[in-house]
């Protein structure tokens, strides 16, 4: 697959695949070759894939739940059968370890035979009214032609959490994949259509001018829901633009999830559970652990086991097997690493482990009695580097676990479930583990608390988000 002609790289607009006059060019952030020249979509195509959405929006919708269902479920068997080719155009567009990128393509198709099935059971209901001589029915209706913005941190899983459960519930889909990785995008398009899904159905348009592509999106009253996942700013900016024409949306932002140790805990397994929670992605993950917080009593110890694993990390080339951690995805999210580990260092934490980077490859760091404004503490790191702070109260780890104003993901770690269900209830995050380090899944609803972002991705809810309920109300002689 390295060679970029393999790659798909027009645009697939209104059902049929599109070259532009211009393109964009995708590298590996691993060695900066050319994988791909890309289609770069503007204005002109985003106005095409409206037309062409609303145009196919009235049959989809009378589509009947079945056969929505089987079209989800050849593409869920087209991805599987098609995982190897995905796993590495993952890994060579922005960097995932091929054995990690293998694990997200399974994840993202969890997604589309969840929704397959989910895609049966939009159910209705019957409410019992006061008077005798009516009936209240409700039943959901398909929300609209949806326009979705996905980031490069999980090029297939953000993009099948989005469309599997659009299409199921009757929506056609327009997506903007990431500058970085929209060859994972594309492929799972071209799955799409070979496996008989309708083409005019899922479109994607790659841009290198996200603002210029979105704003059709935005103005335009035939679409109706905003789904959009990436950083807070961006998701505040978009959530602005939606509102003229009153958009449902969805954000999905960034993260910051706390990682409480507490002294009963199983420190090994917390240890362990340390390494997914920190270092799955290279940290470039909006649920990854961003500060350690570890009580007294335990911290040394846990600081031995948690060094001896870091320590044995294989940093490299993202399609060899045995690599753990890959690169960064780009020069913007190194000189971010950078810049938050020296702001800590000035501060005087002190280096566990850690090294120089090469290139986009930054070393496993951990940094320990990290001061308590340090931007490591304040900000989504985006890397592999672990701040490390003691607590020595409930009440003291309380207050850490509450700073911020990110609510996605927290992580506690403690033999005493009574404990750790009091202390989950009083903080303000949408996705808690306890003792588990890899909370995500299909059928649960994924998302944050406070500016974490609106709405949720998975389940039932994840579903919800494209329906709107309709009440009739039905007098009787
Ligand atoms: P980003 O916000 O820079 O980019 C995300 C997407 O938004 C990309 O497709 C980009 O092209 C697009 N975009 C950027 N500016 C835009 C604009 N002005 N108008 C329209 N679209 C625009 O974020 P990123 O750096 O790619 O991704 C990392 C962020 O995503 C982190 O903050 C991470 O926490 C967050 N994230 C959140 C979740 C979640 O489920 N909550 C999941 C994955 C990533």
């Amino acid at each position: 697959m390295d060679n970029p002609s393999s790659f798909p790289s027009e645009a697939f607009l209104a059902g049929s695949w599109v070259k532009t006059a211009r393109t964009f060019s995708v590298r590996s952030p691993a060695t900066g070759s050319l994988l791909a020249e890309v289609a770069d979509c503007g204005a002109a195509e985003a106005r095409i894939a409206i037309e062409s959405a609303a145009e196919i929006f009235p049959q989809w919708k009378s589509a009947t739940a079945y056969v929505r269902s089987n079209l989800l479920r050849q593409w869920h068997g087209s991805i599987l059968r098609a995982a190897e080719t995905l796993a590495q155009t993952m890994a060579q567009e922005m960097g995932k370890p091929i054995a990690e990128a293998r694990r997200e393509v399974l994840y993202a198709a969890s997604f589309v035979e969840w929704y397959a099935e989910e895609a049966k059971r939009i159910y209705g209901e019957t409410v019992p009214s006061q008077h005798p001589q009516k009936r209240i029915l409700v039943r959901s209706q398909p929300v609209g032609p949806v326009y979705g913005i996905t980031p490069w941190n999980f090029p297939a899983a953000m993009v099948t959490r989005k469309v599997a459960p659009a299409l199921a519930a009757g929506c056609p889909f327009v997506l903007k994949p990431a500058e970085e990785s929209p060859l994972t995008a594309l492929l799972l398009a071209k799955l799409w259509e070979e496996s008989g899904g309708w083409p005019a159905l899922f479109q994607v348009l790659p841009s290198s001018d996200p603002e210029s592509l979105s704003a059709p999106f935005l103005a335009d009253s035939r679409v109706r829901k905003l789904t959009f996942t990436g950083s807070t700013p961006v998701g505040k900016r978009l959530y602005k633009r939606s509102a003229s024409t009153l958009k449902r949306v969805s954000l999905e932002l960034g993260g910051g999830a706390p990682f409480l140790v507490f002294s009963d805990a199983d420190l090994e397994k917390a240890a362990d559970g340390a390494i997914t929670a920190k270092f799955r992605n290279g940290g470039q993950s909006c649920v990854a652990a961003n500060a350690f917080y570890l009580q007294k009593e335990i911290a040394r110890e846990f600081t031995r086991l948690f060094a001896e694993r870091v320590a044995s990390l294989r940093l490299g080339d993202p399609l060899d097997e045995r690599t753990q951690v890959g690169p960064l995805v780009n020069v913007q999210g190194l000189g971010k690493v950078r810049e938050l580990v020296q702001d800590a260092l000035a501060r005087g934490a002190k280096t566990v482990l850690g090294g120089p980077s090469r290139e986009l490859f930054f070393p496993p760091t951990i940094l320990a009695e990290v001061a308590s404004h340090s931007r490591l503490l304040e900000e989504e790191i985006f890397g592999p580097v672990a701040p490390l702070r003691t607590f020595e109260t409930e009440e003291e780890a309380l207050a850490a676990a509450r700073r911020g104003r990110a609510g996605l993901a927290a992580y506690l770690w403690t033999r005493d479930l009574e404990r750790a269900l009091r202390f989950a209830e009083e903080i303000p995050y949408g996705i808690i583990g306890i003792n588990d380090p890899l909370p995500s899944t299909a059928q649960a609803p994924f998302g944050g608390f406070r500016e974490s972002g609106i709405g949720r991705e998975g389940g039932k809810w994840g579903l919800a988000e494209y329906l709107e309920p309709q009440y009739l109300s039905l007098g009787l002689d």
